[in-house]
């Protein structure tokens, strides 16, 4: 796995990604654009890494890393960035929301800012709300990039087709999909989003330095803490992936405990088969118990938005009382 930095745009995959790399690279954004395809094939995630891409301060990385903490990246993800607007609704999208959006727009452009306006759901427009884009696609305005997005491209209004450029989504084939395979328990359990976050390489090194954490933590709990798990979860940390690692550490360890006793069948990691069994044997029934406990008491931490560090700690430190407990019983 290289270590290099990657850009927003490699986090995604397919043509598409592709194709906007060297449109951005010619600076030769059109102004219009209609993303089509099925749900979950990518277009909303597309449309705000380009606008992120076109507001992002952190000029040295140009496509800069996966998090980036400068203002507009983070105001753009809460839609809080005032020039790129969202418009969604999962029933009718009227004139009165265009007409305020558009509205709003005029007083905040500027010329060295591209504003981009995403209309996520386009097939919802109501008729009157695309005729008063259209009025907008017929005068182009170079600082406005306008992105419609729709699973139901003949429910856009032609017009309004033609004045964009059509973009489609495949649905992933089966076998760009088909490593993730091996892994679909597991997924199963974790945040839907999850292959897109990571390669497939990212993620088993993830599962791996779970694995060796925990092993250490049972064996050396002062060296583990320190020396392995300190540095390595701060870099976690710092990706935002808290969340991940509580339900890994989570999942790893009830595997153990259905390992032991004996309901193999639940298990969602299918590989380090060696490892668990090495770990089970080491605890016993009702110390996995507590330490499940501790770690789903952990993961209701981090989704009530406690500080992620200071979670894991107390983690740490509760598993480690559960271990001295069988310390001081003689049987480490
Ligand atoms: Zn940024």
């Amino acid at each position: 796995m290289t270590t290099a930095k990657t850009t927003i745009l490699d986090n995604l995959d397919g043509s598409n990604v592709d194709k906007f790399k060297i449109i951005l690279k010619n600076q030769k954004l059109a102004h219009a654009y209609c993303f089509h395809g099925k749900e979950g094939t990518g277009k909303k995630k597309l449309a705000f890494t380009l606008a992120r891409f076109l507001h992002c301060k952190d000029k040295n990385n140009s496509l800069f890393k996966t998090e980036c903490r400068c203002l507009p990246c983070i105001q753009i993800a809460k839609n809080q960035y005032p020039f790129v607007h969202i418009l969604e609704s999962s029933t009718t999208i009227k004139l009165e929301q265009v007409r305020s959006l558009l509205k709003s727009i005029i007083y905040k452009t500027d010329e060295n800012n591209r504003t981009v306006i995403i209309i996520n759901k386009a097939e919802n427009l109501s008729l009157s709300a695309s005729n008063s884009l259209l009025k907008f696609l017929e005068e182009p305005k170079t600082n406005i990039i306008i992105i419609f997005l729709t699973t139901n491209l003949e429910k856009i209004l032609p017009t309004i087709r033609s004045r964009c450029q059509l973009i489609y989504f495949p649905k992933k084939d089966a076998k760009s999909e088909k490593p993730w395979n091996n892994f679909e328990k597991l997924l199963n359990f974790l945040p839907k989003d999850l292959p897109n976050l990571y390669s497939q390489e990212e993620f088993i090194n993830l599962c791996k330095n779970i694995i060796i954490t925990s092993k250490e933590l049972v064996r050396d709990f002062k060296k583990a803490f320190c020396s392995l798990l300190l540095p390595w979860f701060k870099l976690e940390l710092e990706e935002k992936r808290e969340l991940i690692l509580g339900y890994l550490f989570y999942l790893w360890f009830r595997d153990c405990l259905y390992e032991k006793i004996g309901c193999k069948d639940l298990a969602c990691f299918n590989y380090f088969q060696a490892e668990k069994e090495a770990l089970e044997k080491n605890l016993k029934e009702k110390e996995l118990e507590k330490i499940l406990a501790i770690i789903f008491q952990t993961i209701n931490y981090l989704e009530a938005g406690q500080k992620a560090i200071n979670c894991f700690e107390q983690m740490f430190i509760s598993i480690k009382g559960v271990l001295n407990v069988k310390s001081s019983r003689g049987t480490l």
